[in-house]
């Protein structure tokens, strides 16, 4: 059985959202949220030397939006990516395994593709192996 997560519908439309006004290449950012409900989405900067295939958010920001969800009393919770819409499966590739760091964060993944059937899935990247989560959109 899938481990179910929770998020508002509201940060499913934002990031949505925010993946199909830039469907040729990968946008990024975090997922905060309390009590591990997904509760907002905060878009960062792709700043990958090829942001068609990868993405990365500079430590610099990093740094700030840790601040801003501290100054919110958020937890961070996890990061959204996607994937440019050439791309026609919205999983893990074989970088975002290799780059997911910290463990206990849920990764999105999105594809601004129209009429995906899941536009955005989740998963957990532990130890070099992901797996899919069950997402519960909350109102
Ligand atoms: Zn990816």
């Amino acid at each position: 059985m899938k481990r179910t997560i929770q998020s508002r519908r509201k940060v499913y439309g934002q990031v949505l959202q925010h993946a199909r006004r830039h469907p040729h290449r990968e946008c990024c950012g975090v997922l905060a949220g309390r009590k591990g409900l997904i509760t907002q989405a905060f878009p960062a900067k792709n700043v990958a030397a090829d942001p068609v295939r990868n993405y990365e958010i500079a430590p610099k920001e990093i740094v700030r939006l840790m601040g801003e969800l501290r100054k919110r009393r958020l937890e961070f919770l996890g990061f959204y990516h996607s994937h440019p819409f050439w791309l026609d499966t919205n999983e893990p590739s074989c970088k975002d395994i290799a780059l997911a760091y910290y463990s206990k964060a849920i990764h999105f993944i999105i594809t601004p593709r129209p009429y995906a059937t899941t536009p955005i899935r989740a998963f957990s990247i532990q130890h070099g192996c992901a797996t899919e989560l069950e997402i519960e959109v909350l109102p």
